[in-house]
């Protein structure tokens, strides 16, 4: 990796600007590197790179042939594991355990996308007589894929493995918080055999290289994950070029408790889904409903958990690393002094131990409890480790609190009532349920995105093939 530089066409290049950005770890607020500014001139020039690369070696490339170059690199990630993680947890604080299993998370994302390369096809449809239609499934083009911060290696994954495995080819624009890993990640494809322009990463900041991107003409798909509000930007850009975009935009996930659930299993799953990666997760279960009749015992229960949480730099791999940034810490603080300004109660939080130097970005894990409905803490993501607790009467009133956010990404149910499992599975209004358990994301098999504003479009499993390709009809009138 050659600090400083962008790459396009397989080749380290220096930013046109001249400019670089120093790259904060979260763990003690201090300067460790530098990553290149892009400008649009920078995404120009892998814009045409992706283009050329498209109409060259990578669209000549057959679909078995792409699924081999995109195994190899699953291997070569997979050799690479303890290295690719090292840099994703100094990069975004996260503990080490978590970057390990976003190392491993990458490199399936590559695997089950290098096997499902040549297994997307179209088919044949009934005509008039006299014709024989078909329809087959083309890659747009040029792809590209705005990244965040938070899991730069699973949502690079997840949307750049399903655009090349359909054959497109891909120009990156990572989070300027967090990237490093993903640099390492395109040499490594490199390594592969990807044809040079078939991948490009172009770093910079959002509204400087992620625009230019945005609204490049040359750009004909666009998968964005992030806020709801640049994820509209992005979308009123793309819209100039009448340009399809996919939207992942995050969410305000509920989990909802029967008292016939099992809490044995349910707590710890409702304790990792808010404090992984320190709530900083799109599909964080950041909302826990209680029927009211177990209200009081869980709470307590929820309670004993997160005052025994951890919290400090990635290195010690304790429960919780750092929020990734003093603006986003900041973000987190306005939420909590709401709270405690409206009288919310705090029924217990996690500790920062004492090692974690003075000048990272701690929060300690929150617990609110009864939050009432219509605040901002029970409508609003805050993407920070803070969970809100709210009762509820039954499983109408259940049903009402769970839809009640502008959010739709995932829901979790817990109760042993397998009609009501159903029912409510089906009537709430998420991307994805789970029923006694919850995967904050879940597998790569598992399609995932949201409704509502979390988002529209499909990432994960063989529909984010879909996504990424275009299809088309073909009549042959043959008499
Ligand atoms: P953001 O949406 O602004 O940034 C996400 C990505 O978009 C980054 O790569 C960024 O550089 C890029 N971007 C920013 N402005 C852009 C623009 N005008 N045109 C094109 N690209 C642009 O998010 P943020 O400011 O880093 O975080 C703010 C909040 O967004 C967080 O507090 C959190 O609530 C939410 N968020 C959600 C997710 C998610 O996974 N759904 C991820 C990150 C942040």
């Amino acid at each position: 990796m050659e600090e400083g530089k962008h790459f396009i066409g397989n080749r380290w290049t220096a930013p046109s600007s001249g400019e670089t950005i120093p790259v904060v770890d979260p763990s003690d607020g201090q300067v460790f590197s530098q990553i290149a500014r892009g400008t649009s001139a920078d995404i120009d020039r892998a814009v045409s790179a992706a283009r050329a690369a498209y109409d060259g070696a990578w669209g000549a490339t057959s679909a078995a042939d792409r699924g081999r170059i995109l195994a190899r690199l699953s291997m070569l990630i997979a050799a690479c594991h303890e290295d690719i993680a090292q840099i994703e947890a100094r990069d975004t604080g996260k503990p080490l355990t978590q970057a390990r299993a976003d190392a491993a998370g990458i490199a399936r994302y590559f695997e089950f996308y290098a096997g499902a390369a040549d297994k997307l096809h179209g088919e044949t449809l009934p005509y008039q007589s006299g014709f024989t239609v078909l329809t087959i499934r083309e890659p747009h083009g040029v792809t590209g894929h705005i990244v965040p911060w938070n899991y730069p290696l699973q949502i690079f994954g997840r949307s750049v493995g399903a655009a090349l495995a359909a054959g497109n080819a891909c120009v990156v624009k990572p989070a300027e918080d967090a990237c490093l890993s993903l640099l390492r990640i395109a040499e490594l494809a490199a390594e592969a055999g990807l044809p040079e322009g078939a991948l490009n990463i172009v770093t910079g900041y959002g509204y400087e290289a992620g625009a230019a991107l945005a609204r490049h003409p040359g750009i004909d798909h666009i998968s964005f994950t992030g806020s709801p509000m640049t994820g509209a930007a992005v979308t009123k850009m793309a819209a100039d070029n009448h340009v399809p975009v996919t939207l992942e935009l995050g969410g305000k996930s509920p989990q909802i408790v029967f008292a016939d659930a099992d809490f044995d299993a349910a707590l710890p799953v409702l304790v990792a889904a808010i404090v992984q990666n320190a709530g900083q997760t799109c599909s964080a279960g950041s909302r826990v409903l209680i029927e009211r009749a177990a209200y009081e015992p869980l709470i307590e229960r929820l309670s004993e958990a997160f005052a025994a949480l951890k919290v400090g730099p990635s290195r010690l791999d304790l429960d919780c690393g750092p929020l990734i940034s003093a603006k986003q810490q900041q973000r987190v603080w306005d939420f909590l002094s709401d709270a405690q300004h409206d009288g919310i109660a705090m029924a217990a939080h996690g500790e920062v131990v004492t090692e974690a130097p003075e000048a990272g970005f701690y929060q300690a894990p929150t617990l609110l409890r009864d939050v009432p409905r219509t605040h901002r803490l029970a409508r609003e993501e805050v993407f920070g480790p803070v969970l809100a607790v709210m009762p509820f009467d039954d499983e109408a009133d259940a049903l009402k609190l769970a839809n009640d956010t502008n959010y739709g990404l995932v829901a979790g149910i817990w109760t042993r009532d397998g009609a009501r499992q159903m029912r409510l599975a089906r009537r709430v209004r998420s991307g994805q349920v789970f029923i006694n358990n919850y995967g904050a994301g879940g597998g790569v098999e598992l399609p995932f995105g949201g409704v509502k504003h979390s988002g529209h479009g499909r990432e994960k499993g063989f529909e984010a093939l879909y996504g990424f390709t275009t299809l088309k009809t073909i009549a042959i009138k043959h008499g």
